[in-house]
């Protein structure tokens, strides 16, 4: 037995030893791994009745050390090795009959053999486990290896694959698939699917599980079991009728993926090789294995959706991240651009230049948006023009001061509204005729303008603008919303700074009006000062002529006095002078004409003395001299000479050629005056003197002028009651043809029956009735008397002339009441003439001509009074409607005298005239023939004077008509 190396040698020898022993037929059971594969020798023992004798040989042996008497057990290790000596007919004899040298052979011999199947049963239980340890190490290898990719961050496909090389160790799997069976949606999908032979692949995608009804991996999943054989036998294991598919293989083995008790998939390997086929290990192992995978499948998957899950999370958290970023941002954003806003309010304030103004905002705007491109632009004052007061372009230079024109910084300002143009939008705006194409956006290259209006207190202000030009710069609603935030500040601190900046320029102005208000007061200041001296020197002097006044005359006067008073010798003389009838040139020539009458008597009168005389304007018409240091009153005799003879000199006013005739009254001052009023007073009365006693001449007072002169208002009075008690009466004076002295009519001269004083003569009384406006009821009166009286004396042939006071012509109804007169009266109008002197005529001439050519209507004709002295010229005589002039006394009585040539001169002048416009003229005043000769020798037709007869009572004519 020592060289037998196997359980079966070991056998055959014993049985073999125990024949050659001649004891009996017997066989060998032996089992290394006891109770399992117990193998009989000769294999043809083998035998349910033996096999259960040999359990129960163990069993009994190990139990109670009694044996089955025909069964002797060879070895037995107590656990998995056993052997034993199944004895036949002859075993028991064998067995116990060892007394023979036959039976000794046998008992040793099955002694060596137990010996020896104890060892080998023991090589055999050693090397069996060496082998299941290996298998398992392989397993557990593959096993490992499947956990490993499944944890691996190998992708599915590749894992698969991974999986299918490790089956590929582990057996036949050229052929493999896996397919996963999705309960829920009841779908299978192939994930994985290798075959040598089969050509058409089954679909990626998961189909549904009908699909594959009664198919093998159907079976599989179904019924949960694993299927294992050739098609005949697949379709006995399968649940119901199978239904084959694809190429038919050799042998097919698919088990489920089972987790839970419930099929999730199948792994099927199959053969298309008739000598490969698959055995219960193979089963085994690949059920095995493919819980693995599906283990594996799941972390993969798990794994999978975890990281998934995790990327999900994660992007979820990154979103959440990033919505809180952005709400960080935002809130910084508008942190900045709160900050923003303040500084460029606090900028509004600084006084800064406005330049450095703009650029800090600029930088502010910056720190908000891609502010590369920037400008501010502002409306003229006048709201006509643009102008870019900061400007930074990449692209172009500061634009000049323009006319407003169709472009988008316009259209903010039109529209009030911040405006987000892009490239669409500047089409569409030029479509709506917003903006001309060639300024739609300023540049080509301009990628997108942004601009907001500076809405001011009243109006939009201007603009302020973001440019791009590249398209990595884009602007967006939300740029605009904050650049409009931004324009609002931008406008209240321009606004802001404008109103500053007018305030300052209203200070400016202010200051200068200040000034130029202040020069204009010193200058208001000067100018008063000047005319307060100019109004002392009015005051002491009057203005029309530049003479001193009153005032200082008296001043004057008081101070010769103080003089006299000193020295009784000091003697003063003062003339008192008036204008003859300067009241006629005032009315009829008017003011100017009247002052210019002034001025120049003035400068006669001045050119009439010398220092320290006095020549001074006292009123109106009224001048007064103040001669000192000089022989009084020799001396004041010379100068009132003087002067009448400086009036003999026309003066041209207004066209005309006047001569003013003054009357002078002269005072002597000596110690007996007080004042200068009482000097004054007696120079006027001898002026009135003067003036009563025809005028044109001076007169020295004396006491009686004194009387005369207190008597003037007496007179008034006194003419009063004359008009009341009827004293006044006419004379008439024939007016006679020169040549034979023939009488042609009569003129009416006023009388006064003075109850005291006898019959006065109008010199006498005139000026002071003139003066009074006596003289108008005293004319009506006249012409009442006259056309009673004068009736008979003109019965025949012959007119009646009366004297009309200018003062009568102020009454436009003159003629009208005058004919009424002459009804009342019965007297022929057309035996009546008017006679009215130059002052009448010059007066309203309009209105004394109307009323003249109203009483020619009527008959009654005009002769122009006293020509010559007054100051109308030859040129005017014609305008108005006259019958006769009469030559006034003072041209006729120098005929005959000394010097006559300037009268004579003038009577040819006016008889000339006179002739051409078929007038008759009539010389005053004849009171010698020589007179009446050289008149009738210059072809004067008609006189009057004293030569023809003096003026006379109406009955005084009668009477010599009679005689
Ligand atoms: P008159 O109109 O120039 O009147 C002529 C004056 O010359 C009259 O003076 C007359 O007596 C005077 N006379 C006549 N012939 C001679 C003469 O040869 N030599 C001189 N030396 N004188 C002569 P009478 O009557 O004293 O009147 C003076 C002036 O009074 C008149 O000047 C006239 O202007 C005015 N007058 C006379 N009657 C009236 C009247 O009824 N009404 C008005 N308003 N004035 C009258
Ligand atoms: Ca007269
Ligand atoms: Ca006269």
């Amino acid at each position: 037995f020592l060289h037998a190396d196997s359980i079966e040698t070991v056998a055959v020898l014993l049985l073999a030893g125990l024949r050659d022993l001649h004891a009996g037929s017997h066989c060998v059971a032996t089992s290394s791994d006891w109770p399992q594969s117990v193998t009989f020798h000769p294999a043809g023992c083998r035998t349910a009745t033996r096999l259960a004798q040999v359990e129960r040989a163990v069993a009994a042996h190990r139990a109670a050390g009694q044996t089955d008497p025909r069964t002797r057990i060879l070895c037995d290790d107590g656990q998995r090795a056993v052997a034993l000596l199944l004895a036949g007919e002859t075993m028991d004899a064998a067995g116990n009959a060892a007394n023979t040298d036959g039976e000794r052979d046998a008992r040793a011999l099955l002694d060596d053999a137990g010996t020896r199947l104890a060892e080998l049963l023991q090589l055999r239980q050693l090397r069996d486990s060496i082998e299941r340890l290996e298998k398992g190490e392989q397993l557990q290898r593959a096993l490992y290896a499947i956990a490993d990719m499944a944890g691996s961050d190998l992708e599915m496909p590749d894992m698969l694959r991974g999986v299918h090389a490790i089956v590929g160790g582990l057996m036949y799997a050229e052929n493999f698939y896996i397919a996963l069976h999705d309960p829920d949606a009841d779908t299978l999908c192939f994930i994985y699917f290798v075959d040598s032979v089969e050509t058409s692949l089954p679909p990626v995608e998961a189909l549904p599980m009908s699909r594959f009804e009664r198919g093998l991996t159907w079976y599989t999943i179904r019924d949960g079991k694993p299927m294992m054989g050739s098609n005949e036998q697949l379709a006995g294991q399968a649940s119901g009728p199978v239904t084959f598919r694809g190429v038919d293989s050799v042998d097919w083995l698919g088990v489920p993926m089972l987790r839970n008790g419930r099929a999730k998939g199948a792994v099927v390997v199959q053969s298309y090789l008739p000598g490969v086929r698959f055995t219960e290990a193979d089963r085994s192992l690949l059920a095995f294995v493919a819980e693995h995978i599906l283990t594996a499948l799941e972390r993969k998957r798990t794994k999978e959706q975890l990281e998934l899950r995790v990327q999900q999370r994660t992007r979820e958290l990154a979103e959440a991240n990033s919505g809180l970023r952005e709400q960080i941002a935002e809130r910084e954003r508008g942190e900045r651009l709160q900050a923003a806003l303040y500084r460029i309010a606090a900028l509004a304030n600084s006084d800064e230049s406005s330049e450095r103004f703009y650029r800090h905002i600029h930088a502010i705007v910056g720190e908000l948006l891609n502010a590369e491109n920037f400008y501010i632009a502002l409306k003229s004052e006048d709201g006509t023009s643009l102008e870019f007061p900061y400007w930074v372009d990449a692209h172009s230079p500061p634009p000049p001061a323009r006319p407003m024109k169709p472009g988008l910084t316009e259209y903010v300002i039109r529209s009030a509204r911040p405006q987000l143009v892009g490239r669409t939008r500047a089409q569409q705006l030029v479509a709506q005729g917003e903006i001309v194409p060639s300024v739609a956006l300023r540049d080509s290259s301009t990628h997108c303008w942004l601009g907001a209006p500076l809405i001011g207190e009243e109006s939009v202000l201007g603009a302020v603008a973001l440019q791009s030009y590249s398209t990595e710069v884009e602007y967006t609603e939300r740029d605009a919303e904050l650049l409009t935030f931004v324009s609002y500040q931008i406008a209240s601190s321009v606004q802001r700074r404008n109103n500053a900046q007018a305030l300052i320029k209203l200070n400016a102005e202010l200051e200068q009006r200040v000034q130029s208000r202040t020069a204009e007061l010193r200058e208001q200041i000067a100018v008063r000062e000047r005319v307060e001296s100019q109004l002392l020197h009015q005051v002491m002097h009057d203005a029309l002529t530049g003479l001193p006044n009153r005032i200082y005359l008296r001043d004057r006067i008081e101070r010769a006095m103080a003089s006299l008073r000193r020295d009784p010798d000091m003697k003063f003389g003062l003339l008192y002078i008036d204008i003859d009838r300067f009241k006629v040139v005032n009315d009829s020539l008017g003011h100017l004409a009247g002052d210019e009458v002034l001025r120049e008597v003035a400068r006669r009168l001045a050119s009439c003395v010398r220092e320290p005389d006095v020549v001074s304007r006292l009123a109106g018409d009224e001048f007064a001299i103040l001669l000192e240091h000089a022989e009084i009153p020799d001396t004041a005799t010379k100068v009132a000479r003087r002067i009448l003879q400086s009036m003999h000199q026309s003066i041209d006013v207004e066209g005309q050629s006047l001569l003013a005739g003054v009357s002078i009254g002269i005072a002597i001052g000596d110690a007996h005056y007080h004042n200068a009023d009482e000097a004054l007073r007696d120079a006027d009365t001898a002026l009135y003197r003067a003036k009563s006693a025809g005028r044109n001449r001076f007169v020295m007072y004396d006491e009686s002028l004194n009387q005369a002169a207190m008597n003037v208002f007496a007179l008034e009075q006194d003419l009063r009651r004359a008009l009341t008690h009827d004293e006044f009466t006419p004379y008439f004076q024939p007016l006679v043809r020169l040549r034979d002295a023939s009488v042609i009519g009569y003129e009416a001269l006023l009388r006064w029956r003075h109850p005291q004083r006898g019959m006065l003569a109008p010199g006498d009384f005139l000026q002071v009735a003139e003066d009074s406006g006596l003289i108008e009821p005293i004319d009506w009166r006249m012409f009442h008397l006259t056309m009673e009286a004068a009736g008979d004396l003109v019965r025949g042939s012959g007119f009646i002339t009366i004297n009309v006071s200018p003062r009568l012509f102020q009454d436009n109804d003159l003629d009208g009441r005058l004919l009424q007169l002459t009804r009342d009266t019965g007297f022929n109008p057309a035996k009546l003439r008017v006679e009215v002197t130059e002052g009448t005529l010059l007066g309203d001439a309009e209105a004394a001509a109307k009323v003249l050519q109203r009483l020619r209507d009527a008959g009654i004709e005009t002769a122009l009074d006293d020509f010559g002295t007054g100051y109308s010229s030859l040129g005017q005589v014609h305008t108005f409607p006259l019958k006769m002039i009469k030559i006034d006394r003072s041209f006729i009585s120098p005929i005959g005298g000394g010097n006559t040539s300037r009268s004579t001169a003038v009577i040819g002048a006016i008889l000339a005239l006179s002739h051409s416009l078929g007038l008759e003229v009539v010389a005053e005043g004849i009171e010698t023939e020589q007179q009446r000769d050289a008149l009738v020798a210059m072809g004067c037709v008609y006189g009057q004077g004293y030569l023809f007869g003096r003026p006379q009572p109406a009955s005084h004519w009668i009477e010599s008509l009679i005689a």
